[in-house]
Parts: structure tokens; C-alpha cells; sequence
């Protein structure tokens, strides 16, 4: 048998771990370009570009999805 838990871990503990499991809100920020919001460190999905530069070609309809 692998280790085993001496004890049983009681719910204000168990609950006192999870306390910090949830997922993160993204942090989001005004596109310098566009002006839309976008994810800071990401490419801008609304007008393509990054830190000034142009590196999407974004297409005036958006794609069908297959
Ligand atoms: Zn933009």
C-alpha cells in the first residue's frame, strides 16, 4: 500500500485549501490602436496588430465556422 493520510481532513481545512482554486479573471486593456478591449499581451483580435506593428490580416466577414 502507497502513503496514506493519517488523518481525516476536516471540512473547514479541506474548504481553507480550496479557497484559492477558481479560475482568474483575464486581464484585459484598451487596444492603443483600435480602441477595443483585448488581452494584455495578445494580439488584438478586432484591427490585428501588436505594439503598432501589423501582424493579422483581419478579414472584414468573419469566417463561417465549419
Ligand atoms: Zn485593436
Amino acid at each position: 500500500m502507497g502513503a496514506l493520510p493519517k488523518k481525516k481532513v476536516s471540512r473547514a481545512r479541506r474548504g481553507s485549501r480550496r479557497a484559492h482554486t477558481h479560475l482568474a479573471t483575464p486581464t484585459l486593456m484598451n487596444c492603443p490602436q483600435c480602441g477595443a478591449r483585448k488581452m494584455t499581451h495578445h494580439v488584438c483580435p478586432t484591427c490585428g496588430t501588436y505594439n503598432g506593428n501589423q501582424v493579422l490580416r483581419i478579414e472584414d466577414k468573419p469566417r463561417e465556422a465549419n
